[in-house]
């Protein structure tokens, strides 16, 4: 068939959305997931093996230009086995760091990204000190394989009852204690870097979170400065810079009346940039291609305003969504189950005034 393969592991809707932007590049995604039914079987080969699993591994990467991934969750060491004989975009200790919320937060600490007040927790007496440390209210947080809110928990009084209910809750596993922001939005910054050292950033989203999982972003978040803007772009530049970075790689961040505090990274294309694909001028999924592909990389302009709408537990009538204009629908391809994400809305439009008029006729019909 020609043209460069590209290895993803993970075949989740992210990758789905890869092998799909791969196409038209003349480019073939070919996935590894452990289901058989994983939803970018559809727009690509599906090895079905463990992400751990060797002999998988080398199935996957055989004949493969490149490697990539589209699941924060890939153990590293697969990363670096492959690492051996491939190029592996975003390298291994990106991937490493992301999945470890201490090592995350140390690279901000020493990047001079501003964050909330964190301590490692590893024993029921650290988890005291850590709150002395760290003040309150705080969140409890396990260090790694949290996600969508999972793995956390608030306290808000230093008593041993409140203590030893969170202790009991997530201790066991190394944790980490963060000051809890009083944010007055959350907002993330997409950036991409190709294999020449280009790099390119979207602009700023503002996302809103239900329960720890993302339900809305908004693209460009309102009330922008280009001074917000840069500041955004440049703690995404330092993480560019000290991970030797090739690919998308979002950066979660909290606005406390202006000041910009990182939250977490995803060394992936991600939820809140789910709106390029009919909101910019190039879409994070095909930008991604590009740069791990040795690509140049396409313009990062946002295209008028779009709002992206999580479908979770459950997916709309689609000729309902189709009736609103600028509405884009995104069907995922997995069975439907509480707070799992299904599928996103995309509204699109030429102000902010007709997207508010649009996504209030979407709310009636969803
Ligand atoms: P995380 O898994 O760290 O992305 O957390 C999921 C969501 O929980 C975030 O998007 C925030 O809405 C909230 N959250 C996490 N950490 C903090 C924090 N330190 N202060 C306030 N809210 C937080």
């Amino acid at each position: 068939m020609g043209g460069p393969v590209l290895a993803v592991l993970g075949g989740g809707q992210l990758g789905r959305m890869l092998g799909l932007a791969a196409l038209p590049l003349g480019a073939r995604c070919r996935f590894l997931d452990p289901a058989p039914d994983a939803g970018a079987g559809a727009v690509g080969e599906l090895v079905v093996g463990a992400l751990d699993d060797p002999g998988a591994l080398d199935r996957v990467a055989e004949g493969a230009d490149a490697v990539t991934f589209e699941w924060e969750g890939v153990p590293a060491d697969a990363a670096r086995r492959l690492a051996a004989r491939l190029p592996v975009f975003p390298g291994p200790e990106a991937l490493a760091a992301s999945q470890d919320r201490q090592a995350e937060k140390a690279a901000f600490a020493r990047l001079g990204i501003p964050t909330a007040h964190f301590a490692a927790v590893d024993s029921r007496v650290g988890l005291a000190r850590a709150v002395d440390e760290v003040g309150l209210p705080a969140l409890l947080k396990t260090r790694r394989g949290g996600y969508d809110g999972k793995g956390q928990h608030r306290i808000d009084g230093a008593d041993d009852g409140a203590l030893d209910g969170a202790w009991g809750a997530l201790g066991g596993v190394p944790l980490i204690l963060e000051r809890v922001v009083p944010f007055t939005r959350e907002l993330s910054v997409l950036a991409v870097r190709d294999r020449a050292r280009a790099t390119r950033c979207w602009p700023l989203v503002e996302n809103e979170h239900r329960d720890g999982i993302l339900r809305t972003s908004r693209a460009p978040a309102p009330g922008v400065t280009p001074e917000l803007q840069g500041r955004a772009e440049r703690y995404a530049t330092r993480l560019l810079d000290e991970w030797g970075y090739v690919g998308v790689l979002a950066v979660e961040l909290f606005d406390v009346d202006g000041e910009l505090l990182a939250n977490e990274v995803a060394p992936r294309v991600h939820n809140s940039g789910h709106w390029t694909i009919e909101g910019a001028t190039t879409s994070q999924f095909e930008n991604h291609v590009r740069a791990v592909l040795g690509w140049p990389l396409g313009a990062t302009d946002a295209v008028g305003v779009s709002a992206m709408v999580n479908c979770i537990g459950a997916l709309p009538e689609p000729g309902a969504v189709l009736a609103v204009p600028g509405a884009h629908l995104h069907v995922y391809g997995k069975a439907p189950r509480p707070d799992r994400k299904v599928g996103h809305i995309t509204v699109t439009a030429s102000s902010p005034d007709v997207l508010q008029d649009r996504l209030a006729q979407l709310s009636a019909h969803i």
